[in-house]
C-alpha cells in the first residue's frame, strides 16, 4: 500500500467503496462521500524519518511531512503560509513523571482541535473560488469554539455554530459567542441531537445555499492531526515508543494510525477512553459494542458511536488493528484520582481528559508518550473537585470576558435554520 513516488497524484477514495477515486480539494470541500462513507487515501506515501527527525521548527516540518500529501494541488508557497499561520502557536514536550506529555493545548481555543480547525479552514479558503461556503458544525463544546475561531475572517468561508442552549458550560459558551467576523452563533432550543439533525437536513437539502460541513470526519482535519506525533518524535528522538490517546471520535487515534503506516515508529497505540468504553469492548472481541453516549467528565469524549471507526477498520485489518491498538477505559473516579496522583508525584495539573490517558500510560513500558488534548484552565470545576482548588485562570480565557458577544436563539428545526441563512448578507 506504501508508494515511494512522493510527486504521485494522491486520491481518496469512500470506506464504502461506491464512488470514484476524487482529488484532496474535492474530498474537503465534500466532507462525507456521496454514498455516505468517509473518504480515505488511495495509497500511503512514505515518509522518510529524515522528514522529520532533525525538525526544530513545527511549520516547516508540517510542510515537509505534507508535501508528497498536497504539493500537487497547492503550489509549495501557498502550503507553507497556511501551516506557517494556522500552527503558530508552541507544542511542548515535557516530562511528566515515567511518561512524556505533549502539550496539544496552546493554540486559541486551548484544545487540539484547534489544529484540524485552523489547518482545515485555510485549506478550504485556498480551493473556494466564487461564492463563499457557508460552513454548518453543530457543537457539545470543543469543536464549536475551534471552528468558529478557526474559520473567522477568512473572505472566502463564513460559519455558522449551532449549540445546545443551556447544555454547555458557561466558559464553552462564551468561547463559542464572542463576536467574530464571517460567524455567526445560534443558541438552539434543544439538544446536541437537534443540532446535529438540523445541519444533517440542511447539508443533504442545501437548495440555494452554498454549504459545507466541519466535522471530524473530515480529511481536512486528519492530516494536520498527523503532524504534532513527527513532532513528538522529533523531540524525544527515540527509536520507538508508545503513545497513549484520549479518545471520543476517535480522530486523533486515526491520524496517529495514518502517520504509522506511513513509517512512523509508533510501535503501539494506547486508544483511553472515559466511560464510553465501546471501542476497548470491541478490541476485546464484544460484538455490538457500542451505544448510546454516557454524560462524564471528560465531556469531549462522550461518544457512543465514534464517527471515524469505520475509516480505522478500512485502514487496520481486524488483526493488526489489535495487535497495534490496545484499549482502555476509565470510569469518572479514576479521572480524579488520576489528576490528583499526578499533581501529587509530579506537581503537573491534567486536565480531565489528559487525566483518562494519563491513567492509561501507568502500565505501559518506557518511553510512552501521552497526548494532550486540553487546557485544565477550561475544567475548573472538576480540577478543583480532584484537588480542592481551581487551576488558574489564562488569558485566552480571562480575555473573554470583556469581548463583544454575538448570539442568534433558534429553534430547532431545519427551516428556522434555513430562514437565517438564507437572509445572511
Ligand atoms: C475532541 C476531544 C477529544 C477526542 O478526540 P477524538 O478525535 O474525537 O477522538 C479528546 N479531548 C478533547 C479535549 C477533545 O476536545
Amino acid at each position: 500500500m506504501v508508494s515511494d513516488h512522493a510527486a504521485e497524484h494522491m486520491r481518496y477514495l469512500s470506506t464504502r467503496g461506491n464512488v470514484q477515486a476524487v482529488d484532496f480539494s474535492t474530498a474537503l470541500l465534500q466532507g462525507l462521500a456521496p454514498d455516505g462513507g468517509l473518504y480515505v487515501p488511495e495509497k500511503l506515501p512514505a515518509i522518510e524519518p529524515q522528514t522529520w527527525k532533525s525538525a526544530t521548527d513545527f511549520p516547516a516540518m508540517a510542510a515537509r511531512i505534507l508535501t508528497p500529501w498536497l504539493a500537487h494541488e497547492i503550489p509549495d508557497r501557498i502550503l507553507a503560509s497556511v501551516l506557517d499561520q494556522a500552527l503558530n502557536f508552541p507544542v511542548p514536550l515535557i516530562k511528566v513523571g515515567r511518561a512524556w506529555v505533549l502539550e496539544l493545548f496552546h493554540g486559541p481555543t486551548l484544545s487540539f482541535k484547534d489544529f484540524g480547525a485552523r489547518t482545515m479552514s485555510r485549506l478550504m479558503n485556498h480551493f473556494v473560488k466564487e461564492d463563499p461556503l457557508t460552513i454548518l458544525v453543530a457543537t457539545s463544546g470543543d469543536t464549536g469554539s475551534a471552528v468558529a475561531d478557526g474559520f473567522g475572517n477568512l473572505p472566502n468561508l463564513r460559519v455558522a455554530v449551532l449549540y445546545p442552549k443551556g447544555q454547555v458550560s458557561a466558559t464553552q459558551e462564551k468561547q463559542l459567542i464572542v463576536r467574530r467576523r464571517g460567524v455567526r452563533a445560534f443558541a438552539v432550543s434543544g439538544t446536541f441531537d437537534d443540532c446535529q439533525a438540523m445541519v444533517k437536513a440542511l447539508l443533504v437539502c442545501p437548495g440555494r445555499l452554498r454549504l459545507s460541513a466541519a466535522n471530524s470526519i473530515n480529511v481536512g482535519r486528519l492530516l494536520p492531526q498527523m503532524l504534532y506525533y513527527y513532532w513528538a518524535f522529533a523531540q524525544g528522538q527515540w527509536d520507538a515508543a508508545d503513545v497513549c490517546v484520549p479518545c471520543g471520535n476517535l480522530g486523533n487515534l486515526t491520524a496517529g494510525v495514518l502517520a504509522s503506516l506511513c513509517g512512523l515508529p509508533v510501535r503501539k497505540f494506547v486508544a483511553a477512553h472515559n466511560a464510553n468504553d465501546g471501542y476497548p469492548k470491541f478490541l476485546a472481541g464484544h460484538r455490538d459494542a457500542f451505544g448510546e453516549s454516557i454524560r462524564t467528565l471528560s465531556n469531549a469524549m462522550d461518544v457512543g458511536r465514534p464517527s471515524n471507526f469505520e475509516r480505522l477498520k478500512f485502514l487496520l485489518p481486524e488483526d493488526k488493528m489489535r495487535c497495534r491498538i490496545q484499549g482502555s477505559s476509565c470510569s469518572d473516579e479514576n479521572t480524579l484520582t488520576s489528576i490528583r496522583r499526578v499533581y501529587e508525584e509530579t506537581g503537573y495539573m491534567a486536565d480531565p481528559h489528559t487525566a483518562v490517558a494519563l491513567a492509561a500510560a501507568g502500565d505501559q513500558t518506557d518511553p510512552v508518550v501521552v497526548l494532550s488534548t486540553a487546557h485544565p484552565a477550561k475544567f475548573p470545576d472538576t480540577v478543583k473537585l480532584a484537588l480542592g482548588h481551581a487551576p488558574r485562570s489564562v488569558p485566552a480565557l480571562t480575555g473573554l470576558e470583556s469581548m463583544p458577544i454575538r448570539v442568534q436563539s433558534l429553534e430547532p428545526t431545519p427551516d428556522a435554520l434555513r430562514l437565517s441563512l438564507e437572509s445572511w448578507n
